[in-house]
């Protein structure tokens, strides 16, 4: 990793900045879709099992909701930081918009690491975070969702104090709830699934064969773990994933010449997508430092744990043969890394395009809650495919026709939807 500082919000404005240049956005556009319209941020009391009382932070951002109520998810995590957070909900504008939901864009978090809590303890959290922000969320204003170490347990203890605040039964408030409580199926596959339809497509206007292509994952977490599969299912195969390990406070590679085995790895992993290296050792994996993943001589890359992961530092790194960069992560390329991707002609599925499968899915769990009718798995798998398919060939065709990298395409998709949809509402 490099050293230098980071700031995920000031790298999510450049990136809007080159594209808002290219549209030839009037300044009050540029100035409204440059910061997020709202933020919420506040401290968590939460009692703790021992009796103590410790504080929490806490945020809600809401980026832009021109297009639609507000969506993205709530992270859990001892790094997050408002920037971080506000870039996220920037880039959940762009994902919608590429992806032509009706929502805009949101996101929130809470400085916490849920490895130090008992499960009484982050349910006291997720109702906290609730009562902050009850009367500036809800179905038609901001619907939240999980995301970096939330799940749908979180979700519905989430939902249950809505529902309590307002007095009544609202399964569209919040999306990622468990099947049977308002859920959709294929909501856990959902954004990994989405990575691979991408790549399928990329695949095809790059004429290679799935069955001829192999990967390397950053992370095995849910994305990670669904692409894989996904991934597995078409014939490719996956040499490599790393992910992070709680005990000794870094990240491990684990790599099998042959192919990873999906179902042998999840069955030593944990819950927050951290793998037992003991084990890994035993079932012939090779353990190597954390960074390897980017190395491997494979045709795909797929980061698919934090941002930040292809940097200057090690992108010039990356295997001669890799010819695909496919973003499950949010932001895990600086821009910096990108330039050298682009001189060495990788192509590269941009992450609010690659990883839209996540919001697809919740807007159609919140179709489906609002009408309390639920579709079959292979109905909602096959909109989501629908979706991202329909969304891919929109960039390829301005990239093509614009003669554009896939990154500024998405963009300039995305920022030309947003644009409109405020000068529309006679915002700008
Ligand atoms: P997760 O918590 O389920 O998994 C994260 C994984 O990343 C874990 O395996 C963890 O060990 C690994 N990791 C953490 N730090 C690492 C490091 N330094 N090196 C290597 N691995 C590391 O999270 P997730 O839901 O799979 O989300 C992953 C990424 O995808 C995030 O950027 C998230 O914002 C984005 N995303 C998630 C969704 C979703 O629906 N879950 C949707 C869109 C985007």
């Amino acid at each position: 990793m490099t050293t230098k500082p980071f700031n995920a919000f000031l790298m999510a404005q450049q990136q809007f900045d080159r594209v808002g240049e290219l549209l030839g956005l009037d300044s009050p556009t540029r100035e409204l879709l440059r910061w997020p319209m709202r933020e919420y941020h506040f401290n968590l009391p939460v009692r703790l099992d021992d009796g103590s009382v410790r504080i929490f932070r806490g945020f809600r951002v809401q980026h832009n909701d021109a297009r639609g109520p507000g969506k993205g998810g709530i992270r859990f995590h001892p790094q997050e930081t408002i920037d971080t957070v506000r870039a996220l909900a920037m880039w959940m504008t762009w994902k919608c918009a590429v992806a032509n939901l009706p929502l805009g864009g949101s996101k929130g978090g809470v400085v916490c690491d849920p490895h130090n809590l008992s499960a009484r303890e982050q349910e006291r959290l997720c109702r906290a975070w609730v009562r902050q922000v009850a009367r500036d969320v809800g179905p038609w204003q901001d619907v939240p969702a999980p995301d970096v170490m939330t799940n749908a347990q979180h979700m519905l203890w989430m939902l249950d104090e809505f529902e309590t605040i307002h007095g009544g039964r609202y399964p569209g408030f919040i999306t990622g709830k468990p099947v049977g409580m308002g859920g959709s199926l294929g909501r856990t596959e959902a954004t990994g699934y989405g990575v691979v339809f991408t790549l399928r497509e990329a695949f095809k206007e790059l004429g290679l064969r799935p069955q001829d292509t192999t990967a390397s994952v950053q992370g095995f977490g849910n994305v990670a773990q669904f692409a894989i599969e996904l991934f597995h299912q078409l014939g490719g195969r996956v040499l490599a994933v790393s992910c992070w390990d709680q005990p000794d406070q870094t990240a491990y590679c684990y790599r099998r010449k042959n192919g990873i085995d999906l179902a042998a790895l999840r069955g030593i992993a944990d819950r927050f997508g951290g793998i037992d290296r003991k084990k890994a050792l035993e079932l012939g994996y090779e353990v190597l430092p954390g960074e390897a993943w980017i190395e491997q001589d494979v045709d795909v890359l797929i980061p698919a744990a934090l941002e930040h992961a292809v940097t200057d530092d090690n992108a010039a790194r990356i295997a001669k043969r890799v010819r695909i960069l496919a973003e499950g992560a949010n932001g895990p390329t600086t821009p910096d890394a990108d330039q050298i991707l682009r001189e060495r002609g990788i192509f590269v599925i941009p992450d609010f395009l690659a990883n839209a499968g996540g919001v697809t899915c919740s807007y159609l769990e919140q179709v489906q809650s609002n009408m309390n009718f639920f579709w079959k798995k292979d109905e909602v798998l096959g909109r989501l495919d629908a979706t991202m398919t329909t969304a891919f060939l929109a960039v390829l065709e301005v990239s093509r026709r614009q003669n554009l990298p896939m990154r500024d395409a998405a963009y300039v998709v995305a920022i030309s939807r947003v644009a409109e949809a405020c000068r529309d509402r006679g915002w700008v």
